[in-house]
């Protein structure tokens, strides 16, 4: 994971303790790979979220 995909900055660089928490509860927002924004839809089993480069993820 190249970015932190809660808050969309380098995964390498600061403090990404509160994202960690956050991610058990919440869909991420940034692709990993590239940072990009992602549409991120809430199913009832989970989440789908998706890059424009780097397609879909999902929980
Ligand atoms: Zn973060
Ligand atoms: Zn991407």
């Amino acid at each position: 994971m190249a970015f932190c995909d809660q808050c969309g900055r380098a995964a390498a660089e600061g403090e990404h303790a509160r994202c960690a928490d956050r991610r058990v509860l919440e869909p991420p927002r940034y692709c990993p790979d590239c940072a990009r924004r992602m549409v991120v839809q809430v199913t009832p089993y989970g989440w789908t979220a998706r890059c424009s480069r780097h397609g879909e993820r999902h929980s």
